[in-house]
């Protein structure tokens, strides 16, 4: 592929002498801070284990299960401890600078958008900025904050009520966490239009405008996109710049926060403050390089509690697809749809983060085998995909929803509804402390769901019939705990009470508790600060005795129980 390819026997050379290779290459690759390589893994026996390792040095952008061919960035920061391990790799022209810049501008001489164009960084902003000046009652434009580079990263906000707070479910789009697959950026982008332009005429669309609280951001890594300058994508990396990968430096359900050892990002910390402040039922992260909608878990092999559903919506995806585009597009692993784990594990994705963390439905859809196609051919991606995002986005509007109020005063409440016997790996959700409003997606079939929420008796609707293409309507009144001992059951169970070893905390409700164990004259032997739901304290250096343990939960409710320790 082109004129990077440097010879195995040259690398060798290199490495021996103990020069630093990186500085080897030439100075357009240097100034870029990654580097695109392909390689094959050693053996076919130790696969997983192989691409566990990889991960922690390189960010692997692709796996061929049958020939073992990985395709992978490698980081100015990571490219010794990656030489050291020693594949034998070749160097590939960045899939950015494969085409010319002609290939990829705007033809300034046709005055019309007939979206065939990857818009610069002015044009992006400009139309962004049309959209919400164009729409003014149903968009708005919101930037959640700066880039490292300084480039706003931006949102357009769609709904028939966006200047007040709804019970309508909250839906995302974003794309090009990657800065150099660049499908999604201008099929997001396009999206808007279709939306804004359509509503009132088209019924599809009205529909999802008037039900639902849309989000698209079509850029979230501007500094990586805009690498080779502002006025083109051309020269565009994966990375930021940082010459961090951005979709792994998100807190990782397996490996917990920075599993790629890198700091998180400025644009890492704006979406995880943005994604907090937001009630995101279900979101979509575009990427290119393959063609397949990549559904949870990205990090464990251990499937969603919802996998059901999840098949059932990325089908459907691909499904919609393969009715209107070529027989050859969409048809990567499972006919276009894959488990993550299953094609290749990745650690601080951002699909497994909003998953896992968020209560959100976040799938990684790779909408073109090339990160960057001629964008000649944008039209087409667009024909090819255009129902199936309006597919998705609908499905935003099915499950079990309603709203959680106070019995007695009728206020609403955040409560956390749980569907019994199905929900692990915090799949449950919570309705939204704004307005009360849940959304819980799910397969077809028969549920038992309880909701609760602190300072409320739980309550359990035993047999909740959830329909695909249905929305089943089900308001759940909790009632006030009032009496102090009832209180002080629901809170937390400590147990064994008389201890000895340990004693256990199952708290009753999330959030963060402040655990005390305090002695019979008042002296704190030891706290503790969780947000886990369980707590287990030693006792081993505890003298026999009577204590009390102090528990203060986030919203400031405390109580305090006597414990025997023996
Ligand atoms: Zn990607």
């Amino acid at each position: 592929m082109k004129n990077y390819t440097i010879s195995f026997i040259l690398l060798i050379a290199l490495f021996i002498s103990a020069i630093n290779v990186y500085s080897q290459f030439p100075d357009e690759l240097i100034a870029r801070k990654e580097i695109f390589v392909e390689f094959n893994l050693n053996s076919a026996t130790d696969t997983k284990a192989q691409l566990e390792k990889l991960n922690k040095v390189i960010s692997i952008s692709d796996f061929d299960i049958e020939d073992l061919r990985v395709e992978a960035y490698v980081s100015i920061n990571k490219y010794d401890e990656f030489n050291e391990l020693g594949y034998n790799y070749k160097l590939l022209t960045p899939p950015s600078m494969l085409l010319s810049r002609a290939d990829l501008d705007k033809d300034e001489s046709k005055g019309v958008n007939e979206w065939d164009y990857y818009p610069n960084w002015q044009q992006y902003n400009d139309m962004m900025q049309q959209f919400a000046d164009g729409y003014p009652t149903i968009c708005e434009l919101i930037s959640i904050g700066q880039s490292a580079e300084g480039r706003d990263i931006l949102f357009l906000h769609i709904g028939d009520s966006i200047d007040t707070e709804t019970n309508e479910p909250e839906f995302m789009y974003t794309s090009s966490i990657h800065g150099d697959e660049l499908t999604g950026y201008v099929l997001t982008l396009r999206l808007a239009d279709y939306l804004l332009s359509n509503y009132g005429n088209d019924e599809r669309v009205t529909n999802l405008v008037d039900n639902v609280d849309i989000w698209i951001n079509p850029m979230a890594n501007p500094d990586g996109t805009f690498a080779g300058g502002n006025n083109s994508v051309y020269g565009a990396t994966r990375f930021n710049s940082n010459g961090v990968d951005m979709n792994r430096n998100y807190p990782d359900p397996e490996d917990g926060p920075h599993p790629d050892g890198n700091a998180y990002q400025q644009a890492t910390t704006l979406f995880m403050n943005f994604a907090s402040e937001r009630d995101f039922v279900m979101s979509a992260n575009f990427h290119g390089g393959a063609e397949v909608i990549n559904y949870p878990w990205d990090t464990w092999s251990k499937l969603s509690a919802d996998d059901d559903w999840w098949y059932f919506v990325s089908r459907e995806y691909a499904d919609t697809v393969h009715q209107y585009a070529p027989a050859y597009y969409m048809r990567d692993l499972d006919n276009g749809v894959t488990n993550g784990y299953q094609w290749y594990s990745i650690s601080g994705g951002r699909q497994d983060y909003m998953n896992y963390y968020q209560h959100c439905r976040e799938v990684t859809a790779e909408i073109s085998s090339t990160k960057l196609p001629s964008a000649s051919q944008l039209p087409d991606f667009w024909n090819w995909n255009y129902r199936s995002l309006l597919n998705y986005m609908e499905q935003v509007l099915y499950g079990v929803r309603g709203l959680v109020t106070n019995a007695s005063n009728g206020n609403t409440i955040k409560a956390k509804v749980f569907a019994n016997s199905h929900d692990f790996d915090e799949s449950y959700v919570y309705s939204t402390a704004s307005n009360g409003n849940y959304q819980r997606l799910l397969k077809s079939g028969l549920y038992s769901l309880t909701f609760s929420a602190l300072g409320y008796y739980d309550k359990t609707v035993p047999m909740v019939a959830a329909i695909d293409y249905g929305t089943t309507i089900l308001n759940v009144q909790l009632e006030p705990i009032t009496s102090i001992v009832d209180a002080k059951k629901v809170f937390a169970r400590v147990y064994p009470n008389p201890a000895s070893q340990y004693v256990k905390l199952d708290f009753a409700h999330d959030g963060e508790h402040t655990v005390q164990l305090i002695d019979i004259q008042g002296k704190v032997i030891s706290e503790f600060l969780t947000s886990e739901t369980q707590l287990q304290i030693p006792l081993d250096n505890v003298s026999p005795g009577k204590y009390l343990i102090s528990i203060k939960a986030f919203s400031g409710d405390s109580f305090v129980v006597n414990l025997v320790v023996n």
